[in-house]
């Protein structure tokens, strides 16, 4: 049962906008270091990129060759989800598979890198990691284990919400952030426009916090900041049927179209990489599905031959600005101060969190409320490790049911 011990109330207000896996772990934070909390999201929950991701729960030891930190804090909120959010988490491991001359020589770097980083690696006969996977290509030339899974992409923000609403939060989805009114040198309300509505909204607050994810470029423009964001979409194709179990990766460095991961019923390939202006409306580029259907096929043969149950897209919340196609941009994220040296005038009360992935949204969201409790003078340290999440069912419990049939 959730039953938190929330820190005494600090008066505050804070206004989150964004309801994606960070806004959803952001409020949930700020609720339990006793900060009251508003959550404004123009859509549906989870309906940004955080509905649309890949689903797989990264050990970190795709990142662990190119940015060690960055491979440690995946392991460790690896760690931390399953154990805070056990229902929407499914945990089978995974194994990353040569199948060049190249990608097997890679394997020691990997393999040592991965320890470096924390991540219990091991590499095993290919002919192991075939018994686990049968699916794996019989031409493989090596294999590694890792301690990879799948998540649910919905579930586990719900979860977060969940447990917000539970300690007070009011959660607005169908309601967009549409200005700010910024007096005195400071943001003193969120101007918030609900979907359908002819009436816009203030909503009053000490504190903002923009987890707009990609869109954290348009919403820090309508306070006149100038936020880093690379919108970088990238394709999936979801495929019927399980072809593995385990989270089957290439045995190489970061590319396109290199993990296959089970999700219910089915199984992604993804995905691919480029940059955008504006991250609504993205669609799959034409030749990605052949792409990644032959990609796949690499990995674990006969994966094309399964009928395609979905392609979509979804852009990336990268922190910085590169040519090219974003590869360079790291994966790590950061909490943007607008009141900072070299940001334009009157934007103190605001602060935008970019980056990251969904693995570590928890991580995301601690710093950002590390970041709200030091602008606002306020000494509560971060309790969400101490907690087991409340079901994901429990977001859409109806609160006046009291049992009986309805
Ligand atoms: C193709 C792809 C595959 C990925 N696969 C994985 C994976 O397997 N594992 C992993 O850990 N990570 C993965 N990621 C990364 C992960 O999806 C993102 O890092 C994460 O979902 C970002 O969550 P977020 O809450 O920051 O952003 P979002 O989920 O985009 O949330 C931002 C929200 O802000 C809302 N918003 C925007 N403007 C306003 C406004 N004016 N007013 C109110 N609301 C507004 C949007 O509607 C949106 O819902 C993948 C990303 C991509 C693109």
């Amino acid at each position: 049962m959730f039953d938190p011990s929330p820190a005494p109330a600090t008066g505050a207000r804070v206004c989150v906008i964004g309801g994606g896996g960070t806004g959803a772990a952001l409020a949930y934070d700020l609720c339990l270091r006793g900060f009251s909390v508003t959550l404004l999201e123009k859509g549906e929950l989870t309906s940004g990129t955080t509905g649309r991701h890949h689903g797989q729960l990264h050990s970190g030891a795709r990142y662990a060759v190119g940015d060690r930190a960055i491979a440690r804090e995946c392991m460790e909120e690896t760690l931390i989800l399953r154990r805070i959010a056990p229902d929407a988490v499914e945990y089978n491991g995974g194994v990353f598979v040569a199948v060049s001359d190249d990608e097997a020589d890679y394997a020691p770097a990997f393999t040592a890198a991965c320890l470096e980083a924390g991540i219990p690696a091991r590499e095993v006969p290919v002919a192991e990691a075939r018994s686990w996977e049968p699916a794996i290509n019989p031409a493989a030339r090596r294999a590694v284990w890792v301690p990879d899974g799948a998540f649910d992409a919905f579930r586990v923000p719900l979860a977060f919400f969940a447990a917000a609403r539970a300690l007070g939060a009011v959660i607005r989805p169908f309601v967009e952030a549409i200005g700010f009114d910024v007096t005195g040198g400071r943001v003193r309300a969120v101007i918030a426009r609900p979907y359908g509505s002819a009436g816009d909204e203030r909503i009053e607050c000490d504190y903002v916090v923009s987890a707009t994810g990609a869109w954290a470029g348009a919403v820090g423009r309508l306070a006149g900041l100038d936020v880093p964001i690379t919108p970088a979409p990238g394709t999936m194709v979801a495929v019927r049927g399980r072809v593995s179990d385990m989270v089957v990766s290439r045995l190489a460095p970061p590319g396109d179209g290199d993990i296959v991961v089970p999700q219910r019923g089915l199984s992604i390939i993804g995905t691919t990489q480029r940059v955008v202006d504006d991250p609504d409306g993205i669609l799959p580029n034409d030749d990605d599905v052949a792409f990644l259907l032959g990609r796949a096929d690499e990995l674990c043969p006969g994966f094309s031959k399964r009928p395609i149950h979905a392609v979509w897209a979804a852009a990336r919340p990268l922190a910085g600005r590169a040519a090219g196609d974003g590869r360079s941009i790291s994966r790590d994220f950061m909490v943007l101060d607008h009141a900072a040296p070299g940001s334009p005038p009157g934007s103190s009360g605001m602060a935008t969190l970019i980056g990251g992935k969904a693995t570590v949204l928890r991580a995301m969201a601690e710093k950002a409320a590390d970041h709200v409790c030091m602008a606002l003078g306020v000494g509560e340290a971060c309790r969400t490790r101490d907690y087991v999440l409340p079901s994901w069912r429990e977001y859409y419990a109806a609160r006046h049911y009291s049992g009986g049939e309805r």
